[in-house]
């Protein structure tokens, strides 16, 4: 399957606040998908762990 992007609500530990963001999915090795971007205010990286899909 080809990369999946996921946009929507991050938190940042940094800002202690949502971002809206965009990422790459990415699936480890237990077949968690987890979606990673960047904090658009303070470059920090995000991460956020995805439900399976439904
Ligand atoms: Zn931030």
């Amino acid at each position: 399957m080809a990369d999946q992007t996921y946009s929507g609500e991050f938190y940042c530990v940094k800002c202690k606040a949502k971002r809206e963001a965009e990422g790459a999915i990415e699936v480890n090795a237990k077949g968690t998908r987890i979606a990673k971007a960047k904090c658009p205010v303070c470059g920090t990286n995000l991460t956020r762990f995805l439900p399976k899909a439904a």
